[in-house]
């Protein structure tokens, strides 16, 4: 993938350190672990870069594991679009997918070993009863009444929760730890509830689920885990995990914690993302507003810009909201070298060329790709009646406006100089709705043979030679740079951008790209990058979407960024 050599980071050295100790015979296996509780995002993309990256670079191997134990919110369709999501990203698990549901068994079997230990332990309290006697940073906990259940009735207990012989809820298996351990994970935290719930790959086999923290860890070590890296917020859960693999004897992981991935102006939670599905706040999970790995794609952009960011953005231990500027520079840096330009005017405002024969076309040269010449040349027709941008013509122009005017000399890309002679405006609104005017035959190509000079060159398309489109622009999702930051009592989605979706319909695109296919990468001059739409485009009925634009303020400020890291 990326020919550098890979940023150090804190990772790193712990793996080098343990390596350098022999440490699992100097092996490195890690796993991305997602729920399939919703699509991945670019968050999930920073952990499967980091994840996969790890082990490629040490010679190891990257696991991808369901992490599906809970089955109200689990899907097979999920599991499906995850997988797509990690391929398409330029990562392989070989043969080594693997399910927590596979591991129900095994972590009964476990929870088992625990109670025969003497280290868990059924017992009768509410979910609520647990919560409040569980005490608080200040003060400890309480005791369970059942803490000291015998063995035997702990696992004639737990066989009757796993046989359906209690109703939902009614008892759990605990750990039994410390209730006044300063850690409240420590204190017997839950490790089976009573759930009677479809579960999307196991059925109704279970009524016992396993609760998150005595799946993760257990699940970790059945797959000979080296180094389970995850997100921060576990970091206060480690203790719980080691004491759990300690009691249990069985192959130890080193979980590391990194920060999570945030990125301003949308946010990255599955949970918060669904909502806006299901509210129909945006059209899907891969609407191209969506920060997730599908809606990024649809909007055109490459694996390879999304895995140059997170090896940009690093691993820290501090979270920190990215800019999604950044993001937006990655992809712009790779569509400059590879996406063929091509002309397109969105917003037409239509130009005759009063003095150009009638019925005459000329097929001019344009280059596709000035960053590479061997993309070659192509041919875009001119002729008497053109479409301008509408934003490229002012009739009354301030100061530093350097485009169309009456009376004015400008440049047509590729073609000629012309000059405007005359407006033509709707009678009743006072719109200009055509411009007249003149070419200079002798300026074919673009420059005047008497050297004189124009201060613009626009984009252009000829009339009857082009194809119509409909033209999708974005704005951020959010409208906050943190988008989490809300008044007081306001819902999240109160910092959702109106303006997110602009959608032009009478767009005209010069005739090469009348065979665009969904999900081709151009860029129309002056206007940005853009791609085929690979749900709603049909070639009698283009749609493209605009990646992202050729502004680039940000630019200088991410060179200054990585010079001084
Ligand atoms: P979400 O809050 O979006 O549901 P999650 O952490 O619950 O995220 P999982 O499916 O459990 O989602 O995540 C799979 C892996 O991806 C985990 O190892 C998790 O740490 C990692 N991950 C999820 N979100 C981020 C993020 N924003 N930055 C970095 N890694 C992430
Ligand atoms: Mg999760």
């Amino acid at each position: 993938m990326s020919t550098q050599e890979p940023k150090r980071n804190f990772i790193r050295e712990i793996i080098d350190g343990d390596i350098r100790n022999g440490k699992n015979g100097g092996r490195v296996q890690t796993r991305f672990p997602p729920e399939p509780n919703g699509l991945l995002h670019i968050g999930h993309a920073k952990s499967i870069c980091l994840n996969f990256g790890l082990a490629a670079d040490y010679h190891g191997l990257c696991n991808l594991r369901f992490d599906d134990t809970n089955p109200e919110t689990e899907e097979a369709v999920y599991v499906e679009s995850i997988k797509e999501d990690v391929r398409w990203l330029g990562f392989d698990w070989d043969d080594r997918e693997f399910y927590a549901s596979d591991y129900f068994e095994k972590l009964y079997e476990y929870a088992v070993d625990l109670i025969k230990k003497g280290k868990a332990y059924v017992c009768d309290l509410s979910a609520e009863e647990i919560s409040d006697y569980r005490g608080s940073l200040t003060a400890p906990g309480r005791v369970s009444p059942y803490r000291n259940r015998s063995v035997e009735e702990n696992l004639e207990l737990f066989r009757r929760m796993r046989y359906g012989e209690f109703p939902d809820g009614f008892r759990t298996l605990r750990a039994k730890i410390d209730m006044s351990h300063p850690n409240l994970l420590m204190r017997d935290p839950v490790l089976y509830r009573i759930r009677r719930e479809h579960h999307y790959r196991t059925g109704e086999k279970w009524c016992i689920y396993a609760t998150y923290d005595w799946a993760h860890g257990q699940s970790d070590s059945i797959e000979g885990i080296t180094h389970s890296i995850c997100t921060l917020e576990f970091e206060v859960h480690r203790p719980l995990y080691d004491w759990l693999l300690d009691q249990l004897g069985i192959h130890h992981p080193q979980q590391i914690e990194f920060a999570r991935l945030s990125v301003s102006h949308t946010v990255l939670s599955k949970r918060k993302l669904l909502e806006l599905v299901k509210e129909g706040r945006v059209s899907g999970w891969d609407d191209p507003r969506m920060p997730t790995i599908s809606g990024l794609r649809r909007r055109g952009y490459t694996p390879e810009a999304i895995r140059n960011f997170c090896e940009l953005i690093g691993v820290a231990k501090a979270n920190s909201i990215v800019d999604l500027a950044l993001l937006e520079d990655c992809v712009r840096e790779e569509l400059n070298k590879r996406a063929p330009r091509v002309m397109a005017v969105l917003r037409p405002l239509k130009v005759v060329i009063v003095n150009y024969p009638e019925g005459q076309v000329e097929e001019l040269d344009a280059i596709n790709n000035p960053e590479d010449p061997s993309m070659g040349t192509r041919k875009v027709p001119f002729s008497r009646v053109l479409y301008i941008e509408r934003d490229d013509f002012m009739e009354a122009p301030p100061k530093k406006f350097y485009r169309l005017a009456p009376g004015r000399e400008v440049r047509l890309r590729y073609a000629y100089f012309i000059k405007c002679v005359d407006i033509v405006k709707d009678p009743k609104t006072g719109e200009v709705v055509e411009l007249h005017c003149t070419y200079d035959p002798a300026t074919r190509g673009g420059d005047a043979p008497d050297g004189r000079r124009v201060k613009a060159t626009l984009h252009w398309v000829s009339a009857d030679r082009a194809c119509n489109a409909e033209v999708r622009l974005y704005e951020t999702l959010f409208s906050k740079r943190d988008a989490g930051e809300v008044e007081e009592g306001a819902d999240w989605k109160s910092n959702l951008n109106p303006n997110s979706l602009q959608v032009l319909k009478e767009c005209k695109l010069e005739p090469s790209l009348k065979s665009a296919a969904p999900g081709n990468r151009v860029q129309f001059e002056r206007m940005g990058y853009f791609c085929v739409d690979a749900k709603d485009s049909a070639p009698e009925n283009l749609v493209f979407n605009r990646t992202v634009t050729l502004y680039d303020p940000w630019a200088n400020i991410r060179k200054a960024g990585t010079e001084n890291q």
